[in-house]
């Protein structure tokens, strides 16, 4: 209702309460108009009524919505099912035009607006959590790994003797992937070990920068947030490199923004060396359905370059489930979030270094990882390495999910090429050691559980004489049977055979015990 439309309605309801009503109403338009006149974050988050009155707003300013619309394309965002409709607040027409993906689409004047204002904010999310001088960035509807690989193709097109990708090696299979899919060949540079630490070998690093060629190399590759025991890269060290080398170089930021450290490294780098582009998944460090990743960099001009390559148009749902969070939680609901993750991060390296004293273990000594602890698994093998690929089953079938038990014995063959010590990210990591992260979200109730689960976990394979040597989960099934004829002390939580149960049953048994720990 506008205006005029209040004046009228006063012959109707008295004047009065329709004041009372226009001013509640100007309240929220004002917090629009300002979002659209500053493009700040707002320090306070919005309510929901606010935020749904502005992607209304904007659903009515795509063709689709227009009354009296006539579409004759083939590309005119019907949508047949209203459920569907609704899951988008009826925008249809997704980001972009055919040739970028940062362009106005003439049809979706509302879409349009809300991909320039998520990036904006986007940008000032970035600054504040501590890459100040970050040019610009761009909210792409692919998850981590194709993002970079988007920026991997931009980095070839400009340079095209340059075969190659100088990659510190990480165990996970979409960082090293990314390389291959982008046509480019990787060179592993393995971490050399300082203590526990897996840390970037610069020399390694500067050894293939010099015998391959300035110019036959794409980039190279460094990844901040990392399981432990592998360290964050030395992303500074390797900027100056690469600043030295005329090489550019490219930062696999995943759930990097959430820590502030991760984030001054990124800043730092930047600032003594050079960093092209640094790119961090919208899910794990907004707390959104996973589908999108934000690629930012320091020019203004490769960032652009690089929504340029994205062809056709693109899913606006991961910019919208951004935008929706932005505004929602504001700088305020995320400044906490991030504090709460840090105590988190202190209270798991507790709780978990009380459960490795128990066992005659102990926590990695892991100071530049800021996320990812790791707990040493080294006496538990010593009576069977099979151990801990058991333990990493029974963690799984009490829903402990996200942890990793690594031997650093596997192998794997990943694109052709062959990984020795799998999982550990180098090929002779000299303990097995298991990994949980202190993740933004995470709470205190999750680390308790996940602390008793490992507990008894531990406590069950520690108190069992003789063990098998179950190699799968069907033969675990098989010795629990076993098991369950001994005593009832082998018994983990929630019952007798916990194990036994199904996986709905499980987690009726996770909801119960948490309720439990909220008591
Ligand atoms: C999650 C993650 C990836 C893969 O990201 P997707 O969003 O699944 O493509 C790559 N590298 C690191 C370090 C990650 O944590």
């Amino acid at each position: 209702m506008n205006s005029h439309s209040f004046t009228l309605a006063e012959r109707l309801i008295p004047a009065t309460y329709l004041q009372q009503a226009a001013a509640a109403k100007k309240t929220r338009e004002c917090l629009i108009r300002q979002l659209i006149e500053q493009r700040k974050w707002p320090e306070e988050g919005w309510d929901d009524s606010t935020i749904e009155l502005f992607l209304a707003d904007l659903a009515q300013m795509d063709s689709n919505n227009f009354p009296g619309n006539c579409g004759i394309g083939e590309r005119e965002a019907r949508i047949a099912s209203a459920l569907v409709a609704r899951r988008h607040y009826r925008l249809g027409h997704g980001i972009g035009r055919s040739g970028d993906l940062a362009e106005v689409q003439p049809k979706a004047a509302g879409s349009s607006l809300m991909n320039k204002l998520t990036n904006a904010l986007v940008l000032d999310v970035i600054r504040y959590m501590g890459v100040k001088t970050s040019a610009g960035c761009f909210v792409v509807p692919t998850a981590t790994g194709m993002s970079l690989v988007l920026c991997m193709l931009t980095l070839k097109q400009e340079r095209p003797d340059a075969k190659h990708v100088l990659w510190s090696r990480i165990d996970q299979k979409a960082c090293f992937k990314c390389i291959i899919t982008a046509g480019l060949q990787p060179v592993v540079i393995e971490p050399c070990l300082a203590g526990d630490e897996l840390r970037t070998d610069l020399v390694a690093l500067e050894q293939q920068l010099v015998s391959l060629g300035a110019e036959s190399v794409a980039c190279v590759l460094t990844t901040t947030s990392c399981f432990a025991p592998r360290a964050s890269d030395s992303v500074e060290q390797v900027a100056v490199l690469c600043a030295r080398y005329g090489v550019p170089h490219l930062i696999n930021n995943a759930y990097g923004l959430q820590s502030s450290r991760c984030m001054h490294l990124v800043q730092e780098a930047a600032r003594k060396g050079r960093v092209d582009a640094f790119v961090q998944s919208t899910d794990k460090n907004f707390l959104v359905p996973v589908g999108g990743a934000i690629i930012a960099g320091f020019d203004k001009g490769l960032v652009d370059r690089i929504s340029r390559t994205y062809p056709g148009r693109a899913s606006s749902s991961p910019t919208m489930d951004v935008f929706i969070t932005l505004l929602s939680l504001g700088v305020s609901g995320y400044k906490s979030l991030v504090a709460q993750r840090k105590e988190m991060y202190t209270y798991l390296k507790e709780e978990l270094s009380k459960v490795a004293s128990k066992y005659g273990e102990r926590i990695l000594d892991t100071k530049n990882n800021p996320i990812s602890v790791g707990m040493t698994l080294g006496s538990l093998a010593g009576a069977d390495t099979k151990l801990i690929t058991m333990l990493g089953s029974m963690l799984f079938l009490r829903c402990v999910s996200g942890t990793r038990v690594v031997t650093a014995l596997d192998h794997k063959d990943v694109g052709g090429h062959k990984f020795e010590g799998w999982g550990a990210h180098c090929s002779c990591y000299p303990v097995p050691y298991l990994t949980a992260a202190a993740a933004i979200g995470m709470r205190k109730a999750d680390v308790d559980l996940f602390v008793h689960r490992l507990d008894k976990a531990l406590g069950k394979l520690r108190g069992r004489s003789a063990p098998p040597t179950p190699t799968s989960v069907e033969e675990l099934a098989v010795m629990r049977r076993a098991m369950r004829g001994g005593s009832g002390t082998l018994n983990g939580e929630g019952g007798s055979g916990s194990e036994q149960h199904s996986q709905s049953s499980a987690s009726t048994s996770l909801a119960s015990s948490k309720d439990s720990l909220r008591k």
